[in-house]
C-alpha cells in the first residue's frame, strides 16, 4: 500500500480542549486531516494502519466535526504506540470518564485554513472492536437511508443548540448499538453463572445479591464487616474498607461485572477496578457525580434541572456572606459522606450560625467546601427510579412519595398522588439524567415537588435505592432484578406497579448500641398482604436501618396503613 499522505507536509499537533458538542456539516478538509495525521504516523510507525472513523470519515455526514482515526495494536504494544504519538504532539485525553489503558485515546488538534479540527487517535487493542467501528462507517458510506437517520439523531440531541459532549455521546447509544447489532455486533450480556462483585455489602447489597441468586449469578462483596448482611447471599466476602484498593482487587479477581450499592466507596478504588478488563457499572464518571453534593448540583444545573438556590462555602466570612445573599431558613451539608441526614444541619435563624460555623471548620480543615442551600417548603417529596441497560434504553417506575423523619426515610408509597403530567416529567428528568452520566444500571432522583407543580431535585444515588424497596412485592419486576439485568446487559424487565397501591415502612432501631434481637415479628405477619424483610444486622441502635415491612393494598393510603401497623409491631430486645 502506498503511503496515503504522499508528500504532503506534517502539521504541527496543537493542544486540545474539550468543548460542548455542536452538530455542523461535513468538512472535506476533515478527510485531508485524516490522511495527513496518517502518513505522519506511518513515516514513524510503518507497522501502524490509521483507518479514519467516526462521523467526519462519512462524507456528507454532519457531526462534531472531530477527526476520530483509529490504530489497532497488539495489547502489548500500547503503551509503546500511545509514547510514539505523545512524541508527535499528542496528549492524554481529558473529560470525565477517558477510555481506559487498556485501550487508550490520545488527542490533539491541528489547524488548516485559519481553523481548528480537533483529532481523537483511538488505540485498539486487536481482537477488540475495530472491525465493529470499520463495518459501521462502510455502512454509513454506503447506505444513505441510515446516513439519514443517522443525521436526524444528532441534529434532534442539539436541537441546533450546543450540549454537553457527553450527553451528546450517550444520547446516541441506543441507535448505534442497534446499528451494530443489525451488522452482527452485539454487545454480549453477561451470562449466568458470572460472578457479580458487590462493592458494599449492606441491605442493599444484600437485596441485589437476592435478586442475582433467582437469576443463577454467582456475588462476591466487599465490605469492612465480615458478618455484613450481604454475607448471607456472597460466595465470598472480600473483608476491607471501602478505600482498600487491593481487598477490592482481590474482590475483583474472577468477576464478570463490578457495581456498587452506596456512593461512598473511593472514587480511586473504583478507577484502579476500571481497567477496562471487567466492567464497572454504573461507571465512575457517575459515582463521581453522585458522591459529591457540589459536583452534582453543577451536573443538574448544566443538565438543565432545578435545584433549590446554593453556594460552595469554605470559610465562615463565606457561610454568613452566603446566609444572607439565600436568606433562611438554609440547609448546610458536607460535601461528601452524608447519608441518611448526617454531616447536614438545618440553619433557621442566627442561633445556628455558631453550630454551621463548628461543622464548617472540621470540614474545611480536610479541605472540603460545603453545600449550602435554601430549605425548600415542598409538598411532596417524590423518587423517580429508572433503569438505564448497555443499549441505553431506559425504563422508569412508578414514582413514589416519600416521608423523611430528620433527614432518615421513614416510609415510600406509590402511586404518588400526583398528576400524570408531573409523574411523566419526573421520569423524563430521571431518564435525561441517566443518559447525561452515561449510566449503566438504576438511578434514583430524589425530588421536590413544589407547591406550582414544578419538579426541584435534591439528590441522585446512581444505584438501587431505599425508595424503591416496594418494587420487591409489587411491581413487575424489583429494582434489585433491573439493576443486575442493567449491569448484566440483559433486556429490562417490565415496571409498572401491580396493585392499586404500594407502600414500604422502614423498620429502624431503637435504644442503645446492643447485639440485635427481634420482637414482634409474628404479629407482624398477621395482615396477610405484609412482607417484613429483616437484613440480619448484628447490632442495633437508635434508628439503624434494620429492616422494612411492605405492604399492599387498594390504595397508597391503605397499604401504608397496612404497613405501619406491622411494622410498629416490629422491636428490639425490650424496646
Ligand atoms: P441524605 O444524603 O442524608 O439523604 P438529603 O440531602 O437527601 O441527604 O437530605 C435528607 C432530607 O432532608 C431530605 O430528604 C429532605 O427531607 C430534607 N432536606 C434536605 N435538603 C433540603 C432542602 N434544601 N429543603 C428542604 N428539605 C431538605
Ligand atoms: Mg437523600
Amino acid at each position: 500500500m502506498t503511503d496515503p499522505g504522499g508528500d504532503r507536509p506534517e502539521l504541527p499537533i496543537l493542544p486540545y480542549e474539550r468543548r460542548e458538542a455542536h452538530v455542523r456539516e461535513w468538512d472535506p478538509r476533515t478527510a485531508e486531516i485524516a490522511a495527513t495525521i496518517a502518513a505522519m504516523v506511518r513515516r514513524r510507525r510503518p507497522d501502524l494502519v490509521v483507518e479514519h472513523i467516526g462521523s467526519t470519515a462519512v462524507p456528507g455526514l454532519p457531526g462534531k466535526g472531530i477527526v476520530d482515526l483509529s490504530v489497532e495494536v497488539e495489547p502489548g504494544g500500547i503503551p509503546g504506540v500511545v509514547e510514539a504519538l505523545y512524541a508527535l504532539g499528542f496528549g492524554p485525553q481529558p473529560g470525565p470518564d477517558p477510555w481506559p489503558p487498556t485501550r487508550p485515546m490520545v488527542v490533539g488538534a491541528v489547524e488548516l485554513g485559519g481553523d481548528e479540527f480537533r483529532i481523537h487517535l483511538h488505540v485498539q487493542p486487536r481482537g477488540g472492536d475495530m472491525p465493529r467501528d470499520l463495518a459501521f462507517r462502510d455502512a454509513l458510506r454506503n447506505d444513505p437511508e441510515l446516513m439519514r437517520q443517522y443525521t436526524e439523531l444528532k441534529t434532534e440531541i442539539t436541537g441546533g443548540h450546543g450540549v454537553d459532549s457527553f450527553r451528546y455521546t450517550h444520547s446516541k447509544t441506543t441507535w448505534i448499538l442497534g446499528v451494530y447489532k443489525a451488522l452482527g455486533f452485539r454487545v454480549p450480556a453477561i451470562q449466568p453463572p458470572a460472578t457479580i462483585g458487590i462493592l458494599g455489602g449492606g441491605q442493599l447489597g444484600r437485596m441485589i445479591g437476592l435478586a442475582a441468586r433467582e437469576l443463577g449469578y454467582r456475588i462476591v462483596v466487599l465490605d469492612p464487616d465480615p458478618d455484613c448482611p450481604a454475607a448471607a447471599v456472597a460466595d465470598r466476602v472480600e473483608v476491607g474498607r471501602y478505600d482498600d484498593i487491593e481487598a477490592a482487587r482481590r474482590m475483583a479477581a474472577g468477576c464478570a461485572v463490578i457495581t456498587y450499592e452506596l456512593e461512598h466507596v473511593s472514587l480511586e478504588l473504583v478507577r484502579a477496578l476500571d481497567d477496562g478488563r471487567v466492567p464497572i457499572r454504573p461507571g465512575p464518571y457517575a459515582l463521581k457525580l453522585t458522591q459529591d453534593r457540589l459536583a452534582e448540583r453543577r451536573f443538574l444545573e448544566a443538565n438543565g434541572a432545578s435545584v433549590a438556590p446554593w453556594r460552595a462555602v469554605s470559610t465562615a466570612d463565606e457561610l454568613r456572606a452566603g446566609i444572607v445573599e439565600l436568606g433562611v431558613p438554609l440547609r448546610l451539608k458536607a460535601s461528601l459522606g452524608g447519608y441518611d441526614g448526617r454531616s447536614q444541619l438545618r440553619i433557621g435563624g442566627s442561633g445556628d450560625v455558631a453550630a454551621a460555623e463548628v461543622l464548617l471548620a472540621a470540614e474545611s480543615a480536610a479541605c472540603r467546601p460545603m453545600l449550602l442551600e435554601r430549605e425548600l417548603a415542598f409538598s411532596a417529596e417524590l423518587s423517580a427510579i429508572v433503569a438505564r441497560g448497555v443499549d441505553g434504553v431506559a425504563r422508569g417506575y412508578p414514582v413514589g412519595r416519600n416521608v423523611h423523619d430528620r433527614g432518615i426515610l421513614v416510609e415510600s408509597g406509590v402511586p404518588a398522588g400526583i398528576p400524570p403530567e408531573t409523574a411523566e416529567a419526573a421520569v423524563a428528568l430521571a431518564t435525561s439524567l441517566a443518559t447525561g452520566m452515561g449510566m449503566v444500571g438504576l438511578l434514583t432522583a430524589e425530588l421536590f415537588l413544589m407547591p406550582d407543580g414544578s419538579l426541584v431535585v435534591n439528590e441522585l444515588a446512581p444505584r438501587v435505592h431505599n425508595s424503591g424497596h416496594w418494587t420487591i412485592e409489587a411491581a413487575a419486576t424489583s429494582q434489585f432484578e433491573q439493576h443486575v439485568r442493567a449491569i448484566c446487559g440483559l433486556p429490562l424487565g417490565a415496571t409498572e406497579l401491580r396493585a392499586g397501591g404500594a407502600a414500604t415502612v422502614n423498620v429502624l432501631g431503637s435504644g442503645p448500641d446492643r447485639e440485635a434481637r427481634v420482637t414482634g415479628v409474628e404479629a407482624a405477619l398477621e395482615a396477610p398482604d405484609v412482607h417484613v424483610h429483616l437484613y440480619d444486622k448484628r447490632h442495633v441502635f437508635e434508628r439503624r436501618k434494620m429492616g422494612h415491612v411492605t405492604a399492599i393494598g387498594p390504595t397508597r393510603e391503605a397499604a401504608l396503613e397496612t404497613a405501619r401497623t406491622a411494622a410498629a409491631t416490629i422491636g428490639w430486645d425490650g424496646h
